[in-house]
């Protein structure tokens, strides 16, 4: 994951243009995608995919013609969907189209204006204040202009058509954590998915925020009513502990699973409360579709100094931290995929375990005594209303104790989902 991370992170993506192609290009090595190109123009719910931006080159020279800020050191130095600009300005006029974080001044930040036509810079504070006033050259060789927008899909079948949808958006420049790591999260979650013929099918989704998931949701009107579940990845791989923010149903299956295993693995966690800002949950919990999806983070958005800054890079998020969300996810999509409600069969009094052999099945068991009371659980909760997460919470006992359990009764005709 971390060297994906690494090959995608010098890429200038934005909402459109060849960045994204590019990035989707490498994703693609790793997993088949099905690519999607929506024209410049297309109305999508209340938006229109906007023009297509690309870059070549943009730098500032100072009058001997060196170079001072250079967007081949760093995509992060041009504003995103900086119109393009030839000119010669003094240092003092060409302020005004310099952006910098004077509280950490070596850092560069990342700005945009996808919606207003300008033109800019970004730089260190240190870099701009070691800068002679005087004149000095500006250009942005850039085009913005009818094109498209671009995403992608991957689908993991399940045993079911209902979906699980797992989004992470594409659209930020040099920035690790804030993409990148997300990214690398559900592209090795869609591999690891993909050998485990899931029970829901698995929709991953790699688009730019908000206009890509607004694009999506406006494409896909037919498919939203089969999406049981989502999870929203993204600041996946920062050293910080695990954030789950709930849907804004708020007792979504997800946000159910999501809480369950979370206490259960001991790891230090925060679960919030939705809101409606952050990523792309906002979209599809708009009250319209207001679907079951939560957002798997480790520190929120903006929760750390390096969020939007040239301090996001690939050293910030360590594989550690990105196999450890990776493996929540999966311990998370394990449970929802197994999470049934089950009918008691022989409901009239106990039915007699021993002589199905179903005492014998776990005598050996150093777990013998949680797995027989598993068994207990799952046949007095077993009514048709109550599903193997509600036992494993009712009970305290393990969900993977209180499926076992499950899959034992079944086989053995005292339940049936
Ligand atoms: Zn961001």
């Amino acid at each position: 994951m971390h060297e994906l991370v690494e090959r995608l992170y010098p890429l200038c993506r934005s909402i459109t243009g060849d960045g994204v192609r590019a990035t989707l290009d490498i994703v693609g090595e790793y997993l088949p995608l099905q690519r999607h190109e929506v024209p410049t123009g297309t109305p999508v719910l209340d938006w229109t995919v906007p023009q297509e931006w690309n870059i070549r080159d943009a730098y500032i020279a100072d009058a001997a013609g060196h170079r001072v800020v250079d967007f081949a050191a760093s995509s992060l130095h041009v504003l995103g969907y900086s119109v393009p600009v030839s000119a010669t300005m003094p240092l003092s006029e060409l302020r005004g189209h310099l952006h910098t974080l004077p509280e950490h001044p070596s850092w560069v930040p990342y700005r945009t204006s996808y919606y207003e036509p300008r033109w800019g810079f970004c730089l260190a504070q240190e870099t701009l204040d070691a800068l002679p006033e005087g004149e000095y050259e500006v250009r942005v060789d850039s085009t913005l202009a009818d094109g498209h927008l671009s995403y992608a899909e991957h689908i993991v079948p399940g045993q079911v058509a209902d979906e699980v949808i797992v989004s992470c958006h594409v659209c930020h420049p040099s920035l690790a954590n804030d993409n990148l790591a997300g990214v690398a999260v559900a592209t090795f979650l869609a591999r690891a998915l993909a050998r485990e013929r899931p029970w829901y099918t698995y929709r991953f989704l790699f688009a730019p925020g908000t206009i890509g998931a607004i694009t999506w949701l406006a494409r896909n009107a037919e498919r939203i009513e089969r999406v049981r579940h989502g999870l929203v990845l993204a600041c996946a791989g920062d050293t910080g502990s695990l954030t789950y923010k709930r849907s804004r149903r708020g007792d979504a299956g997800i946000d159910r699973v999501m809480a369950h295993v979370l206490a259960a693995s001991g790891r230090p966690h925060r679960i919030t409360e939705f809101t409606p800002y952050g990523y792309d949950e906002r979209q599809f919990c708009s009250p319209g579709f207001d679907l079951g999806v939560g957002s798997l983070s480790r520190t929120p958005y903006a929760g750390y100094p390096e969020y939007h800054t040239s301090a996001d890079n690939p050293d910030f998020v360590s594989p550690e931290a990105m196999a450890d969300t990776l493996a929540v996810c999966r311990e998370a999509f394990s449970v929802l995929d197994r999470d049934r409600r089950y009918r008691n069969l022989s409901p009239y009094g106990e039915p007699q375990l021993g002589r199905r052999g179903l005492y014998d099945a776990i005598g050996g068991r150093s777990d013998a005594k949680q797995a027989q009371m598993a068994m207990l659980w799952v046949l007095s909760r077993s009514d048709g209303d109550h599903g193997l997460l509600d036992i494993a919470e009712r009970s305290g006992l393990p969900f993977d104790t209180v499926a076992a359990a499950a899959d034992a009764l079944a086989a053995a005709g005292l339940i049936k989902a």
